[in-house]
């Protein structure tokens, strides 16, 4: 599968275009065994002619939307959670759902001008929301967090926060704040979250992570000085495990599990 990103389509909609249907952070999918997105076609009724344009996928146009909640689906469909579905639906669709999930949430939550609160319209030229009255402009929202996996000699050190499920743990994150850079924000997470001392971090790689707009960029360094211990603002829990005694990791969709199998 082919995708090309594009900011406005060729041509009127049609009955064929896929469309990345959302309720919440879920997907609306068939009931039935084959996972893929469906086309405006088989929603009609759901999907109004106000979509967010996403890009071409085999050449195909494919649209994204968000629906109220307590919108009612079509026999033969449900809403799923779009991690859960990391490893069903195709790769492609899946990281073209999360681009379009990340695009409408932004539509939907930049109608009105942040400086002086007039309706906004979509640019034809750029990704953008634009301002009639005073041509403020507001780009899709992405929010750099770091990650880091931190190791010393044959342990690595994970962390529990009380959000995540029953006895998984996972390597430290958190958002880069202004004026901060990537570097400086992996020191400083670690050291407010664990409370260490780390060598300089290395450049590992970034993952796009739709939930719910969030550019993770990943590190790895080894440990310096200190005693780990948890800040209780943020974690139930940090420790040292080794390879042979790890707890529940994290899903295979994320950056924090690509850290820790490149490890393991
Ligand atoms: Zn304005």
């Amino acid at each position: 599968m082919t995708f090309v990103p594009a900011i406005s389509r060729f041509g009127e909609s049609g009955d064929d275009d896929r469309v990345a249907l959302f309720t919440g952070t879920a997907l609306i999918i068939a009931a039935a065994d084959e996972l893929r997105l469906p086309t405006r076609g088989e929603l009609a009724g759901l999907v109004s002619a106000d979509t967010v344009h996403v890009g071409s996928l085999d050449g195909r146009p494919v649209e994204a939307l968000r629906i109220a909640s307590d919108e009612p689906l079509p026999d033969g469909w449900r809403a799923e959670p779009l991690r859960q579905l990391h490893g069903r639906l195709s790769d492609e669709e899946w990281a073209v759902a999360g681009r379009a999930f990340q695009l409408a949430e932004w539509d939907r939550t930049h109608r009105y001008c942040g400086v002086c609160g007039i309706a906004t319209t979509r640019a034809d030229e750029d990704r953008a929301r634009v301002c009639p009255s005073c041509t403020h402009r507001s780009y899709p929202r992405h929010s750099p967090a770091v990650i880091v996996r931190i190791t010393r000699g044959d342990q690595v050190l994970l962390g529990r926060s009380p959000h995540f499920p029953p006895g998984m743990y996972s390597t430290l994150a958190g958002f880069v704040d202004p004026g901060e850079s990537a570097e400086d924000a992996v020191r400083r997470e670690v050291r407010e979250e664990a409370g260490i001392e780390i060598e300089a971090p290395r450049w590992f790689g970034s993952q796009s992570w739709a939930f719910p707009h969030s550019l993770m960029l990943g590190f790895t360094a080894e440990w310096a000085s200190g005693e780990a211990v948890a800040d209780p603002a943020e974690l139930e829990d940090v420790r040292w495990f080794t390879r042979d005694d790890l707890p529940r990791l994290p899903p295979p969709a994320s950056i924090a599990r690509r850290l820790l199998d490149d490890w393991l």
